[in-house]
Formats: structure tokens, C-alpha cells, sequence
């Protein structure tokens, strides 16, 4: 199989490079990451923001996250 050496950065493709979700810069090496998961279930628009993040990128996405879980459970 071919390697293709394409830029990374489309949306929702996963470069060669592994590359915050957030701010879309490459991790340094054994840097921390937080992943965010949205169920199938969710909106797409939410799952659009699945992938993995800095701890601080993810952080505003993890607190809305924590508020919507909370409603779907509320309404579920
Ligand atoms: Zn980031």
C-alpha cells in the first residue's frame, strides 16, 4: 500500500501528524490529551467536535458536554 503524504487539517481527517482538535496544533511528544466523545445519538453538529484536544482546549467543550449529558438525562 501507498503512503500518501498529504498536508493534514481537512475536515475530519486525522493527519499523519496528531493534532489538537481545538487549536489544530500537533501534540508534543507524551504532551497530555483529553478526548471528547459524543454519542451517536448526539446532535451532529456535536459530534463534529469529537477528537482529541489539549486539557485546556477541551475544557469549555467538557463543561458543555457535562451540561448537555445532564439535560439529555433530565429529559431521558
Ligand atoms: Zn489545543
Amino acid at each position: 500500500m501507498f503512503m500518501d503524504v498529504t498536508s493534514p487539517g481537512g475536515p475530519g481527517g486525522e493527519g499523519p501528524a496528531f493534532a489538537c482538535h481545538g487549536c489544530r496544533k500537533v501534540f508534543a511528544h507524551k504532551e497530555a490529551v483529553e478526548r471528547i466523545e459524543f454519542d451517536s445519538s448526539d446532535e451532529p453538529k456535536l459530534r463534529e467536535l469529537n477528537g482529541v484536544y489539549h486539557p485546556d482546549c477541551a475544557k469549555p467543550i467538557l463543561s458543555m458536554k457535562r451540561a448537555y449529558d445532564m439535560l439529555k438525562r433530565s429529559f431521558g
